[in-house]
């Protein structure tokens, strides 16, 4: 008997039981009508530190690298896996090894009831400060274990209609114009492109682009510019060059400078490296135009979600982002995609050696595989 079929067999006999007024019938347990046996009851962790391989060098104002260091987690309870993942781009200051001995110090098995999700993520948060990509790949282990527990995708617990998924862009870093010409036609399922910019050649770049392609783009300065009337004169040249929007054109701590360029822009600015949280949204309401929102610098899904409730109470635009890492990561927060204005998911493409099978892009469009949990399927069992 599948859950479905059990579930209208409870209500069946609690109907029954209401209109007859016995109350003799007894309803049988979930694990008793499908068959389940618990195995322990227990929550157990466990993690293995990984190594992405880029496919290509992935260039950025600030640094250059071939691959990305991750840890992959898997939750246990009752015989089901939910898998999750921490990325650790250099910016964000964690390390395999950071994110091991955090892992280290948690005791899921206290907790019988993986459901208690605001309880065990509430323990975590208060295990260390900071910590954010083990954070995340504790949550977003939870969160595919609670679909799989329920046989249901997230995003229909979180009640969202995958339909209404937005456009997402594929990323253009900084390269030589040979390299960006084959990036741009590994790009052809996407409808839009976002172009890594802030070092000497932006227009140089740009142009390239746009000699090969007239899809829209959007532009990433991440926090390279450093003079605000020449970021005023680029997002003009870059509007007219069917730019979309600007994300973290100067450095977080410039604040004063990007509100008086977000007054002044005629292209959106999204605040990237400067918005891991809540308090950061607070703190930067009136220096953007919206905000890009990634797990791993957040903590996972549930404080995603948080974020996304406070942005939109301020009137903010809101993206969704990734890191480079794995299809597990990219399709948890695909999940939130439906409440997002734009999404950068494509950190899984970027990788040689990626071991889940996740989401697609279809039309331009993020399509979530109709799978229960986050949706990402780990390839080696
Ligand atoms: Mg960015």
């Amino acid at each position: 008997m599948n859950k479905r079929e059990f579930l209208k067999y409870s209500s069946y006999l609690i109907g029954g039981t209401f209109i007859g007024g016995n109350t003799a019938l007894s309803i049988p347990s979930f694990a008793e009508m499908t068959g389940r046996k618990k195995q322990n009851g227990k929550i157990v962790l466990k993690y293995n530190p990984y190594t992405l391989q880029l496919k290509h060098t992935f260039t950025l104002a600030t640094s250059s690298r071939t691959t990305t260091p991750v840890v992959l987690t898997v939750i246990e309870y009752d015989g089901i896996r939910g898998y999750g993942e921490a990325s650790m781009p250099p910016y964000l200051g964690e390390s395999q090894e950071s994110v091991m001995k955090f892992l280290s110090l948690l005791n899921l098995s206290q907790f019988s009831d993986p459901f208690l999700l605001v309880d065990i993520l509430e323990y975590v948060e208060n295990v260390m400060p900071g910590n954010y990509a083990a954070k995340a790949s504790v949550d977003i282990a939870l969160h595919d274990l609670i679909g799989k527990l329920v046989m249901e995708p997230f995003y229909r617990l979180f009640g969202l209609n995958p339909a209404k998924a937005p456009l997402t862009s594929f990323t253009i870093g900084l390269d030589s114009p040979e390299i960006i010409r084959q990036k741009v036609a590994e790009a052809e399922p996407y409808k839009i492109l976002k172009v890594k910019l802030g070092r000497d050649n932006d227009r140089e770049m740009v142009e390239v682009i746009r000699s090969i392609t007239d899809k829209p783009l959007c532009v990433d300065v991440n926090q390279g510019w450093k003079d605000r009337g020449m970021a005023l004169e680029m997002a003009g040249w870059l509007k007219e060059k069917g730019v979309v929007f600007l994300e973290q054109p100067m450095p977080g701590e410039m604040k004063d400078d990007i509100a008086w360029l977000t007054e002044r822009s005629p292209l959106p600015v999204i605040g990237d490296e400067a918005i891991r949280n809540v308090k950061d949204i607070m703190e930067n309401k009136d220096v953007y135009s919206g905000i890009n929102i990634k797990l791993m610098k957040c903590g996972g899904l549930n404080a995603a979600m948080k974020m996304i409730n406070v942005a939109r109470a301020m009137g903010l635009k809101v993206m969704i982002g990734c890191m480079t890492e794995t299809s597990c990561a990219v399709t948890a927060a695909a999940q939130l995609s439906p409440l997002a204005d734009w999404c950068d998911l494509d950190g899984n493409l970027l990788i040689a050696n990626d071991p889940f099978d996740g989401l697609k892009i279809v039309d331009g469009r993020v399509t979530l595989p109709e799978r229960s949990g986050i949706g990402a399927r780990y390839m080696y069992y």
